[in-house]
């Protein structure tokens, strides 16, 4: 038995809802909706294979509806086979079927790293998962998920987030869709989660700035500063956690590749006084370790928020001669997980070398939002 999310208006492919697992859909390219009306977490969708039905949590502050009538929010109500989901405002329409046939295999073929079991600790899983062995099978988590609460959206994409590993866990049950989604050709290419989306860059040659046998730099999609590059290994290393003495070396090439670029780039006299900063989120959004080559202008439309700002200005951004000073003398990375915290510090002024002054002005405009202006004052060498 599974059960399925299907969409009537045949724009994505069928979505796995695991037994009892709490899958959250809302705004996000497995569903195929755009609309900002619709929240990333529009939904909790959360099936009973024994009833057969599929309890709906509205998360979302706009109304959804099932066959017309509105679920209110943080209620849950129940959907059968037969009815109709409308995602948000009467549209998106959806059912859900459950069916008795299981092609397993699917999702086994796709990736064996991340299964339910593996991705979570014993004592953060939830029951369900100790009963929903076929579940558990076939499920897998990426690195991020779907908890986008904090998520920093950029107008642009969805690409910008501080979620992390540590709080899928810490947030219970979050699947991605990606991993639960039908695999046909076409729900294959879309339901990539948006945190591998470096994975697909770094392979994509007209992105490729500079390539060798360990590693790729590509230029960062929403830079946050006049240079924005990013230097990745070619081996799967997710993130800075899992890092080991072994990897010494590879940091060293991938410090001395950025340094190298940067070098050859700022070669003209006009932009040798540049600053540059070499580091590591402590608590990367995206998987795929990756090192930030970035200049200390933080002249970007895309930087757009104090937690765009901290997140290069305070220390989130762990420089990368101290990650090879910690594989060297302890064999690994620091625990770095209470970083999100300096996210949420105050703006503090950038001085470099005390010969150029940034200054952040810090705009309460709509309801509670923030928003960061960079101005960068002369005061140059
Ligand atoms: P973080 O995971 O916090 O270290 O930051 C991820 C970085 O990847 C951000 O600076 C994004 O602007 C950048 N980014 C996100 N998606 C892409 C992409 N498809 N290609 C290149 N850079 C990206």
């Amino acid at each position: 038995m599974e059960c399925y999310l299907t969409c009537l208006n045949n724009s994505h492919g069928e979505i796995l809802l695991p037994d009892r697992v709490p899958v959250v859909v809302g705004r996000m390219p497995e569903l195929g909706i755009t609309d900002k009306v619709c929240s990333r977490n529009q939904l909790e969708l959360t099936s009973n294979y024994h009833s057969k039905y599929v309890l709906v949590k509205r998360l979302g502050s706009n109304p959804s509806q099932i066959d017309g009538i509105e679920i209110e929010r943080n209620t849950t109500s129940k959907l059968i086979s037969g009815q109709k989901l409308f995602i948000v405002n009467m549209k998106y329409p959806h059912c859900v079927k459950f069916k008795d046939s299981c092609d397993q295999g699917i999702h086994e073929e796709r990736d064996s790293s991340h299964h339910v079991k593996d991705s979570f600790p014993p004592s953060k899983r939830t029951k369900s998962y100790n009963k929903t062995d076929a579940a558990k099978k076939k499920l897998k988590i990426k690195n991020a998920t779907t908890n986008n609460h904090d998520c920093l959206e950029d107008e642009s994409s969805s690409e910008y987030s501080f979620k992390s590993n540590e709080d899928n866990v810490q947030s219970g049950v979050k699947i991605s869709l990606a991993e639960t989604t039908k695999t046909d050709k076409k729900s294959a290419t879309t339901s990539k989660h948006w945190s591998s989306g470096l994975k697909s860059a770094m392979e994509d040659p007209e992105n490729q700035v500079f390539q060798d046998e360990e590693v790729i730099i590509i230029k960062d999609k929403y830079p946050k500063a006049r240079f924005h590059w990013l230097v990745l290994p070619r081996k799967n290393i997710p993130s800075i956690k899992h890092l080991k003495q072994e990897h010494l070396k590879l940091i060293k090439h991938m410090l001395e590749v950025g340094q190298a670029l940067v070098n050859k780039k700022t070669d003209d006299s006009s932009l040798t006084s540049i600053k540059f900063r070499y580091g590591f989120h402590a608590i990367a959004s995206m998987s795929q370790l990756h090192l930030h080559v970035i200049s200390q202008d933080f002249s970007s439309k895309f930087l757009k928020t104090k937690k765009h700002w901290n997140s290069f200005t305070t220390d989130y951004f762990v420089d990368a001669n101290d990650i090879i000073a910690e594989l060297k003398t302890n064999g690994e990375v620091k625990n770095r997980s209470s970083s999100r915290l300096f996210l949420d510090t105050g703006l503090r002024f950038v001085h470099c070398n005390c010969l150029q002054l940034y200054f952040v002005i810090c705009l309460q405009l709509f309801a509670g939002a923030t928003f960061v202006v960079s101005h960068r004052k002369i005061c140059r060498l």
